[in-house]
């Protein structure tokens, strides 16, 4: 995989002191092969190994950073670069309401996005409606409706029982209704076939000329890899359309498809949808993209973020005090910090190689729970979070109303705190780490 080539290419690179020339080309024909077996299309890969050679060249090697940090660094910021940069907004128009119409093929995710950008633009203080204008398959309508009724938005659908509508009629007739009940923003579903049909494509055009969105989003599925070029292309100029979705990110899909589409196309990502259900979507994040293109997580980012927050000798302590059961709540507390200022505690794991498949259970770490965490501990005294066993009942409701929570809340942390000592001195002590075996326990 493209993963495992730049990171072995890479890897060869540590230890050099400086970037020679001939470990730039060797460097960069590496990149080129795995960008290629990527699904990368070759016109995007030329460009893009002509500017990281230019950059590398021109690279001076920083004291902070290896030639290998370097090289990931350059290489990082020109994805970021050619996805886009800053994410692009919706537009949207003077007067409401917003027509945004979704395009692409058949299966591409199209309905599905379009119960997520309902959801997600409600969150937003938008007040979103639904066009079924999919009359090709039988269920398509219904499947609208039932995505409708999950984002809590109304959708409008043809009549049932009048034969097959036209769908540039229900289109207008849509917007009539959005313009009329006042909603603000009208998604209009549109059918899809399963390869580029003229005759689809017209009907599309025909309801983009009828409707004339502010926007229309190109779906397309990331695991489609090369042929997604040719299915943008084919919608660009038979369509037009002024963004791009890319769906099924939550596949093993490396990426190679935004890098093209973006490229090729010329049209910013807006969106990306990640699973089945309404929440598994957000917006694009070139940078997020670009480090998953480069499959080896953000390692730079890890690293350099990680060099301001840690202050390795404070770890260090912290570790022995652990390891012999004498870790206060003061510790603990300047340990969370310390990670927190990393970001959340779901990016942050995200960025090592091979946390991907742990994003559920990362998605429980409610980073509001470690706020209410940081209240408490905030809300005692120095003396109760060297020790913590002197927090007796009184204490226990002068930090709980000190730090609006319930006395409950306190009584939980506390215990927990215990429980961790005496379990991180345990492991300490089978694994044999600094002062294990403490006294605590
Ligand atoms: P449409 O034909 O373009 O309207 O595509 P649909 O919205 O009907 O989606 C086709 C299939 O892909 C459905 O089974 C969806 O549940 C599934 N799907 C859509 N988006 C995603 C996604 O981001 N991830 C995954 N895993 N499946 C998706
Ligand atoms: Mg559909």
């Amino acid at each position: 995989t493209l993963s495992d080539r730049l990171t072995s290419v890479l890897q060869n690179l540590r230890g050099k002191g400086r970037l020679s020339e001939a470990d730039i080309d060797a460097t960069c024909r590496e990149i080129r092969v795995a960008l290629l077996e990527a699904d990368v299309a070759l016109l995007v890969v030329r460009t893009f190994i002509a500017k990281i050679k230019e950059r590398a060249k021109g690279a001076e090697v920083s004291g902070a950073l290896n030639p290998a940090q370097q090289v990931i660094k350059i290489v990082n910021e020109e994805l970021v670069g050619i996805l886009g940069g800053e994410t692009r907004r919706l537009n949207l128009a003077k007067n409401p309401p917003t027509v945004i119409m979704l395009a692409g093929l058949q299966g591409a995710g199209k309905t599905t996005l379009a119960g997520k950008l309902a959801k997600w633009l409600k969150t937003q203080g938008h007040t979103p409606m639904l066009v079924a204008c999919d009359l090709q398959r039988p269920n398509a309508v219904t499947q609208l409706q039932v995505v409708g009724e999950r984002a809590g938005v109304p959708v409008f659908a043809p009549e049932p029982g009048n034969g097959v509508g036209n769908p540039v009629d229900v289109a207008r007739r849509g917007i009539e209704e959005a313009r009329r009940a006042q909603h603000d923003i009208v998604l209009v579903d549109t059918a899809g076939r399963l390869g580029i049909d003229a005759e689809l494509m017209q009907q599309a055009k025909d309801i983009r000329d009828a409707v004339q969105p502010e926007e229309v989003l190109f779906v397309v599925d990331a695991m489609v890899g090369q042929d997604a070029v040719n299915t943008a292309q084919a919608f660009a100029d038979g369509v037009g359309f002024t963004g791009v979705v890319l769906t099924k990110l939550d596949g093993d899909a490396r990426g190679g498809a935004a890098l093209s589409v973006r490229e090729v196309t010329g049209q910013p990502i807006l969106f990306a949808s990640n699973g089945e259900k309404l929440e598994d979507f957000d917006v694009f994040h070139p940078d997020r993209m670009a480090s998953r293109i480069l499959g080896m997580g953000d390692m730079l980012t890890l690293i350099e973020q990680a060099e301001q927050a840690f202050d390795q000798e404070k770890a260090e302590v912290a570790a022995q005090k652990m390891g012999s059961g004498q870790l206060t709540l003061e510790d603990f507390l300047e340990q969370m910090l310390a990670i927190r200022k990393m970001g959340p505690i779901a990016n942050l794991l995200g960025m090592l190689p091979g946390a991907g498949q742990m994003k559920d259970q990362l998605a429980m770490l409610d980073e509001k729970h470690l706020d209410r965490v940081q209240a408490i501990i905030r809300g005692m005294t120095p003396a109760e979070r060297d020790d913590p066993k002197i927090i007796n009942a009184s204490r226990r409701l002068r930090i709980a109303n000190g730090s609006g929570v319930k006395v409950s809340d306190v009584n939980d942390l506390v215990n927990r705190f215990f429980d961790a000592r005496k379990m991180m001195s345990q492991m300490a002590g089978r694994f044999g780490m600094p002062g294990g075996g403490g006294k605590n326990n």
